[in-house]
């Protein structure tokens, strides 16, 4: 059954009128399924109208799984010492990018732990040595860092940072992040802004502890910072982490998030995270459903790939190219969608986002 009031509060979301914290708390707070069902459709034709059919596709390689921090729901964290630990040279770090251009990408994400063996110094070698050779635009995702360094990429020529604020209750990151603080991050966030980058950031849905409160919080923090991008995933379990013990978080508690957030920035780019793709096997495919337009294939050379371990499942989402190649061509021809991807010569692209676009017709991919 759905509420008249939460059908009209839906509608003139829709309709773009500016909806207060508790309408926020009010939409994300259902568990009605058919209330929700409103809500994703509401976000589906939000994002049809504002940013298109296109998915736009973005390359990760995950250069480093070392990390200073011991941030608790994490599987990179210091303490994790069951994980096997690996750091990609600069060399390695720049072909695997450069693979990225034979895969239809135009943009690679470079991303790591808090690791200090990356100096600034050794980035900018790396920022540099991808545009030398490609026109590649450069995300970089290696946590928080001196004003200095985030500075001296911009210059080297990286194009946005993502950032997650991860929560934007102040208790829940200080009990989550030993030692670290939301103030920092959020100056981080508005130093990156500043400073000429588009920024990425979001946060994790189904903490323990957190509630609907929270995440209509985090909701107000995307529109108060006015995001490029906003990854909104849930939280999943890993075992060798001190929040073992926890569930994961709920996939449909995660999409109502993201489907709010799309009706409510309109254009922002808001990926289908792999996140998701782990806790349910249609989670991407629902995400593209529920207001999501970005997807982020993971370009990580297979042996490395493995043991970027933030949860588990995740090294999973692998597709064999040539797989991927036949299934693009045949929906070139089936379906009339429009294949722009150049897959020849690539190794390797990871996704179940296959069964999304089968059964999204219409959509291109760039
Ligand atoms: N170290 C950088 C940082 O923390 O910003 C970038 C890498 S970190 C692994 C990337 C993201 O993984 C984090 O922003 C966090 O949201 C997510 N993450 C970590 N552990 C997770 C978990 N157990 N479930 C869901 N997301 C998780
Ligand atoms: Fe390190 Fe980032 Fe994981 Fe925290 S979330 S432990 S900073 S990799």
């Amino acid at each position: 059954m759905v509420r008249e009031e939460y059908w009209q509060k839906v509608r003139s979301a829709k309709e773009g009128q500016k909806l207060s914290p508790e309408d926020i708390l009010f939409l994300l707070s259902t568990a009605e399924r058919e209330e929700e069902e409103v809500l994703f459709g509401a976000a589906d034709q939000v994002r049809k109208d504002c940013v298109g059919d296109e998915v736009h596709l973005r390359g990760i390689v995950e250069f480093s799984n070392c990390c200073a921090q011991n941030c608790l729901y994490c599987g990179l964290r210091r303490d994790n010492h069951a994980l096997v630990r690996y750091r990609m040279s600069l060399v390695e770090i720049v072909a695997a990018a450069k693979n990225a251009r034979p895969q239809g990408l135009g943009t690679v994400v470079l991303q790591s732990g808090e690791d200090p063996w990356f100096t600034r110094e050794r980035v900018i070698d790396l920022i540099r040595a991808i545009k030398e050779d490609t026109n590649l635009a450069i995300t970089l995702s290696v946590g928080e860092r001196p004003y200095a360094d985030y500075l001296a990429w911009k210059k080297a020529g990286a194009d946005r940072y993502l950032l997650k604020h991860e929560t934007h209750s102040p208790t829940l990151f200080r009990g989550l992040r030993p030692g670290r603080e939301l103030g920092e991050r959020l100056q981080a966030l508005r130093w990156l802004r500043e400073l000429g980058y588009e920024v990425g950031s979001g946060n994790i849905v189904g903490l323990p502890g957190q509630t609907d409160e929270d995440l209509a919080r985090d909701i107000q923090l995307f529109i108060q910072y006015d995001f490029d991008m906003i990854g909104i995933g849930p939280f999943i379990v890993h075992p060798q982490t001190p929040l073992a013990w926890a569930a994961n978080g709920q996939l449909n508690r995660t999409l109502k998030v993201l489907a709010i957030t799309r009706i409510i920035t309109r254009d922002t780019n808001l990926p289908a995270t792999t996140a998701a793709g782990v806790l349910d096997q249609n989670g991407r495919r629902r995400a593209l459903s529920a207001g999501a337009n970005v997807v982020m294939p993971d370009i990580t050379p297979p042996n490395y790939r493995q043991h970027y371990q933030i949860y588990p499942g995740k090294a999973r989402l692998t597709l064999d190219c040539q797989e991927f190649r036949n299934w693009g061509r045949a929906q070139e021809k089936e379906a009339g969608i429009e294949w722009s991807c150049e897959l020849e010569g690539a190794e390797t692209v990871c996704m179940d986002i296959r069964n999304a676009f089968l059964e999204l017709a219409g959509v291109r991919i760039r």
